[in-house]
């Protein structure tokens, strides 16, 4: 079990201690998820996994360790690791749920970082300062008495000191750790900056309420929080509810916003339909989630083809959407955009998705609302029902 070097003494010394510890501040997790690692998955087949962990996590509760995301726990020889905590760090209680569902945790054979920041490195530089650090200490690749992994999957983005690092691929996919065995890749990321770009908000979820400065208030500060993050023309992205859209840039290609790039933000975007719904149709659409309703009203659809949508009389039948894949991000295999758009936030850890015959990814709660009312993929429109049943 992994804890640091400093909780770790404490709760050798004496359950008192341990007890002042957790009274100390630290809360008792909610939620929890633990998966085995593929091997241990394969030498616990046919035993539930909760019945492998119980006494494991009962002595856990009652040391009172303190727990967090990548801590390996043992059971009867088999090895799992903590995939997520809620909150992210603290001790078991009696109210503490365990989810156990979920693909086993890959070592992976080969891992590819793709690199980001303020001054360029040599591939060396680079892999000394700052790929070999974050893989030092108590997070040191996975070995047999490793007590804590970092959990990595493609796309992930993490920051190492000024430097963004991006999980450009691994072999296997899926969501796995870096052992002693594994291959380390590392590149400079030369994506270009874009020249010009010209974004705009959608009117109608601007603030309504209070005055504000639109570049100053919301696009800068999303910008400078997301250096890192590539564009391309016609994509979505929103901060504290504002949803905007890259309406255009030069060149027209995947680029970053640098501080070279001309951003232009004047105008509103109206979603196209809103004026012409009828009033009734328009106060249905109202109750959908905001990226549901962005799709719906910012595609060229007639007023009757989103009357039929919002009867759900376009949607494809619930035991057709029940046979699209399913998994709990991240995609077991093959590449996936990050963001889910009909709600536009970022994938996260353990959520569950399905990916359309598209390749399109989406969380599970979002698409399948969508596919109620139709059977298209909301980012390419191929068709959806028509791919599944092979018609
Ligand atoms: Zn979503
Ligand atoms: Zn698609």
């Amino acid at each position: 079990m992994g804890v640091d070097s400093e909780l770790g003494v404490q709760a050798a010394t004496s359950s008192s201690s341990a007890e002042r510890l957790a009274g100390n501040g630290e809360e008792n997790i909610k939620k929890l998820h633990i998966l085995p690692l593929k091997e241990a998955d394969a030498q616990i087949k046919g035993k539930s996994r909760m019945d492998v962990l119980a006494d494991t996590l009962r002595q856990i509760r009652n040391t009172k360790e303190v727990v967090r995301s990548g801590d390996l726990v043992k059971a009867s020889n088999a090895e799992f690791v903590v995939i997520k905590c809620d909150p992210p760090q603290g001790c078991l209680g009696m109210d503490t749920d365990f989810f156990v569902d979920g693909a086993p945790v890959i070592c992976f054979q080969k891992i590819q970082f793709s690199a980001w920041g303020p001054t360029e490195f040599s591939s060396e530089q680079l892999f000394n300062e700052y790929v070999r650090p974050y893989f030092k200490g108590e997070y040191a690749p996975y070995s047999p008495d490793a007590k804590r992994v970092r959990l990595l999957y493609a796309g992930q983005v993490v920051k190492v000191g000024d430097v963004w690092l991006q999980v450009e691929a691994t072999e296997p996919t899926g969501l796995g750790l870096v052992s002693t065995d594994t291959e380390i890749f590392a590149n400079w990321d030369s994506t270009p900056e874009f020249e010009k770009v010209h974004i705009l908000p959608f009117m109608d979820t601007l603030p309504r309420a209070y005055e504000y400065e639109l570049f100053g208030d919301y696009l800068k500060p999303y910008l400078v929080a997301n250096p890192h993050r590539k564009y391309q023309a016609n994509e979505f992205f929103t901060y504290q509810g504002v949803q905007f859209k890259v309406v255009a840039c030069e060149p027209d290609t995947v680029a970053r916003i640098g501080k070279s790039t001309t951003i232009f933000c004047e105008g509103q975007l109206q979603p196209s339909l809103r004026n012409l719904l009828p009033p009734n149709l328009m106060s249905q659409v109202a109750q959908l989630p905001q990226g549901l309703q962005m799709l719906l009203l910012s595609s060229e659809r007639s007023t009757r083809e989103v009357e039929e949508m919002l009867n759900q009389r376009r949607g494809l039948f619930p035991q057709t959407i029940e046979e699209i894949e399913r998994f709990d991000w991240p995609p077991p295999h093959g590449h996936a955009q990050q963001t889910c758009m009909v709600c536009l936030e970022d994938f996260e850890l353990a959520m569950p998705c399905r990916r359309l015959p598209c390749q399109h990814v989406f969380h599970q709660k979002c698409i399948d609302e969508w596919l109620r009312r139709c059977t298209d993929c909301p980012i390419c429109k191929a068709n959806v029902d028509r791919a599944m049943r092979n018609y």
